[in-house]
């Protein structure tokens, strides 16, 4: 079990294993392991057109001119990616949005 996770998420990756170790318990996907690949936050300019990796995910400015006006490349991410099990694959590719 993959999954994509930016840092603008704000997962906790213990809380989530704990979830996922609950919510598959006795089920087809029970001792599954979540394989979690943290993305991240990438930044493009409008104004000087950088393209920069954020170190403080509070402060969404462009690192090379300090510019507000930028776009959020990558880090917004929550996507499974891939599973191990292919009867599950067709219904489970994305889970954005699904809370909040
Ligand atoms: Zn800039």
């Amino acid at each position: 079990m993959h999954l994509r996770i930016g840092q603008l998420r704000q997962v906790v990756p213990e809380t989530l294993e704990h979830c996922w170790g609950v919510v598959t318990d006795g089920g087809p996907l029970a001792g599954s392991v979540l394989d979690i690949d943290h993305v991240p936050v990438r930044l493009a300019c409008h104004a000087c057109g950088a393209d920069t990796t954020v170190a403080h995910v509070l402060v969404l400015t462009c690192s090379a001119c300090g510019s507000g006006d930028i776009e959020v490349v990558t880090g917004e991410e929550f996507l499974v990616t891939s599973i191990d099990l292919g009867a599950y694959a067709a219904d489970t590719t994305s889970r954005e949005g699904t809370h909040g």
